[in-house]
C-alpha cells in the first residue's frame, strides 16, 4: 500500500466554522512524473474554495502543510469525497489569465449538480488573478470542471 502525498490548507474566512484543514492532492500525475524526473514544476494549487463556507482565497506554499498518508487511510478520511479543479477565465475585459480553484465535493455528482455549490462561492478580499484583477463571481457555466487524482 503506497503513500499518497497530500497538502492541508485551512480556510481563511474568519467567519467559517470549519475546524479541520482541507486536504488536497499534492500535485497532478503529470507534475508528479516531472518531479520524479527532476523537472521543476510550477506551483498551481493557489486558489481554494472552502467546502463548508464557499470562501475562495489564494494561498502560498508556506501556508499549507505537506502530509504523506497511506492510501487506505486517505480513503477513510475522504469518506466518498473527491477533489476537483474548477477552471475559469479572470473575467476582466481583455485579461487572458485563467485561474484554477480547487475544492473537495461528494463523489458522483454531475457537472450541473456542482452548479449550486459554485453559486455559493464568494471571493475573499485580496483574491486577485495573476494579472492583478480582483476576482468576481462568474456564473457556474463559466467553469470547466476536472477531477483531481490523489
Ligand atoms: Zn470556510
Ligand atoms: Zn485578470
Amino acid at each position: 500500500m503506497g503513500l499518497v502525498s497530500t497538502i492541508l490548507v485551512r480556510c481563511k474566512n474568519s467567519d467559517c466554522s470549519r475546524k479541520d484543514p482541507i486536504r488536497l492532492p499534492d500535485s497532478t500525475p503529470e507534475e508528479r512524473t516531472k518531479r520524479q524526473l527532476g523537472i521543476p514544476i510550477l506551483w498551481h494549487h493557489s486558489y481554494l474554495a472552502c467546502p463548508d463556507c464557499g470562501a475562495v482565497f489564494v494561498f502560498q506554499p508556506s501556508e499549507c502543510e505537506w502530509n504523506q498518508i497511506r492510501r487506505d487511510e486517505l480513503q477513510s478520511i475522504l469518506a466518498g469525497r473527491v477533489a476537483v479543479a474548477a477552471l475559469r477565465p479572470c473575467g476582466e475585459l481583455g485579461c487572458e489569465s485563467h485561474i484554477e480553484i480547487h475544492t473537495v465535493v461528494a463523489s458522483g455528482l454531475t457537472i450541473p449538480e456542482l452548479y449550486p455549490i459554485i453559486r455559493t462561492w464568494h471571493f475573499l478580499y485580496l483574491t486577485y488573478c495573476p494579472s492583478g484583477h480582483r476576482l468576481r463571481t462568474l456564473p457556474p457555466e463559466s467553469y470547466e470542471i476536472r477531477l483531481l487524482k490523489y
